[in-house]
C-alpha cells in the first residue's frame, strides 16, 4: 500500500506530468512569466467555469481577502462580521487594515457561520460580513445577503476551501460559491482543491467597477501606467501557477467527484458509531470536501491521533483554537465561554486524510483503524 498522506500531491501530479511539463517548458521558452497569456487565459476559464463576469487573479488567498476590503473603501474602526471557527487569515486582514474584527459563533452541525449571530452582531458602523464556506460546503448565503442588502453592507465570501461547490437557492437555482456576494476570494495554495505548484490567489465579483478599482489594487493602485491614484500592493498571480491551475481546473469537477466519493466511503464506514459525527451538508449546499471532518463524542482525541501515528495515518485538527482565544487576536471583548459551538468543535473534531487519489485499500486501511482507535481511546 502507497503510504498515506493528508494531501497526495505527488500521485495527482503522475497523472498530469506531461501536459504540466510541456506548459512549463513553453512558458520558459517564451519569458512571459507575469502577465503572459496563460495568466489571461486561465482567468477567461475560470471565469467560464465559475459563471461569474470578473475573476482577477492575485498572490493568494490572504491577499485576495486583504485587496477586496481594500476595495470597499472602509475607515478604521469599520466592523467586519466574521466568524472564529477559520483559518487565521480571514481575521487577520481585517486586523492589518487598521479595521475591527467582530467575531461570531457557527453552527454545530456545519460548522459554518450562524446568521442569528450575525444579526445580532450588525451595528452602525458594520460595513462588511465574511462568511468562510468552511471545509467545503457553502455557508447560507441567501440569508446572509438578505441580512447584509436591508442592512447596507457589502459580503466577501471566503471560498478558500470550497472553490466547485454549489450553492442553491430557494427557488432551486444555483451559483458557484464565491459568486453570489460583492466579492469572492479564493486560494490556489497546492493543498487547496484547486492548488497550483506555489501560492496563488484570486477574487471573483460580478461588479465591473469594483473589477476596476481590484485591478489596481493589485497593481500598485496603478490605473493608468505609472499613475498611482491609491496606495495599492504588488500581488500578481504569475504565468507557471496559471498554466498548471489552467490544467487541473479542466479537471476540477473529476477532483471533487473524487472527494465526494472517499467522503461517501468514510461516511459508510462510521455509520451508526455513536462516538462519531460524520459531516452533515446543509441542504441549500453541495460539499467538495476539501476537509473531512469529524465530531468526536467521548473519545480522548490525543491518544486517538497517538493510536493512528502507530499506524501511520496522518490526522489533522482543523483547527485547535477559536480565533477569539488566540495570543495576537486577545481582545477585551473576548474570553474563554464565549463562543461555544466553536470551542466545542475546536477541542472535538478530527480530520482524516481527503485528497484526490486515495484508493480503496487506503481508505479501509484509514476506516478500520479509526474505528480500532475509538474502541481504544473512547472513554
Ligand atoms: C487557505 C485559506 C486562506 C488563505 O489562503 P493563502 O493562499 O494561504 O493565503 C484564507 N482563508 C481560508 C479559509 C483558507 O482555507
Amino acid at each position: 500500500m502507497r503510504k498515506i498522506q493528508m494531501v497526495d500531491l505527488q500521485k495527482q501530479y503522475q497523472q498530469i506530468k506531461t501536459e504540466v511539463d510541456e506548459a512549463l517548458h513553453q512558458i520558459m521558452e517564451n519569458a512571459a512569466f507575469i502577465n503572459g497569456p496563460a495568466v489571461k487565459g486561465f482567468q477567461a476559464n475560470l471565469e467560464t467555469y465559475l459563471g461569474v463576469k470578473h475573476v482577477i487573479p492575485c498572490a493568494n488567498g490572504t491577499d485576495a481577502l486583504q485587496v477586496s476590503l481594500m476595495a470597499m473603501g472602509l475607515q478604521p474602526g469599520d466592523e467586519v462580521i466574521t466568524t472564529t471557527f477559520t483559518f487565521i487569515a480571514t481575521a487577520e486582514v481585517i486586523a492589518l487594515l487598521r479595521l475591527t474584527p467582530v467575531l461570531v459563533d457557527v453552527y454545530p452541525d456545519t460548522f459554518n457561520i450562524d446568521v442569528q449571530a450575525i444579526e445580532k452582531a450588525i451595528t452602525p458602523k458594520t460595513k462588511a460580513i465574511i462568511p468562510v464556506h468552511l471545509f467545503g460546503q457553502c455557508a447560507d448565503m441567501e440569508s446572509i445577503m438578505n441580512l447584509a442588502e436591508s442592512n447596507n453592507i457589502g459580503v466577501i465570501e471566503d471560498c478558500c476551501q470550497a472553490i466547485g461547490a454549489d450553492y442553491i437557492f430557494m427557488d432551486g437555482s444555483r451559483k458557484k460559491a464565491g459568486t453570489i456576494g460583492t466579492m469572492g476570494c479564493t486560494s490556489f495554495f497546492p493543498s487547496k482543491n484547486l492548488g497550483c505548484y506555489g501560492d496563488g490567489g484570486a477574487i471573483f465579483t460580478p461588479d465591473d467597477s469594483l473589477d476596476e478599482e481590484l485591478r489596481g489594487i493589485v497593481n500598485h493602485g496603478m490605473f493608468k501606467r505609472y499613475y498611482h491614484d491609491i496606495v495599492g500592493v504588488n500581488s500578481r498571480l504569475d504565468s507557471m501557477q496559471a498554466a498548471i491551475l489552467d490544467i487541473k481546473l479542466k479537471r476540477l469537477d473529476t477532483y471533487i467527484q473524487k472527494r465526494q466519493e472517499a467522503a461517501a466511503y468514510y461516511n459508510n464506514a462510521f455509520s451508526g458509531n455513536e462516538h462519531i459525527k460524520t459531516p452533515v451538508i446543509a441542504p441549500f449546499t453541495t460539499h467538495v470536501f476539501h476537509q473531512y471532518t469529524l465530531v468526536l463524542d467521548g473519545v480522548d482525541r490525543d491518544k486517538l491521533i497517538g493510536f493512528m501515528a502507530e499506524k501511520e495515518i496522518p490526522v489533522m485538527i482543523y483547527y485547535p483554537v477559536p480565533l477569539h482565544l488566540q495570543k495576537a487576536y486577545a481582545d477585551a471583548r473576548y474570553s474563554s465561554g464565549d463562543f461555544p459551538v466553536s470551542e466545542y468543535l475546536a477541542a472535538h473534531v478530527i480530520s482524516l486524510p481527503m485528497h484526490t487519489e486515495l484508493d480503496s485499500e487506503q481508505l479501509d486501511y484509514i476506516a478500520t483503524n479509526l474505528l480500532k482507535g475509538i474502541d481504544f481511546a473512547s472513554k
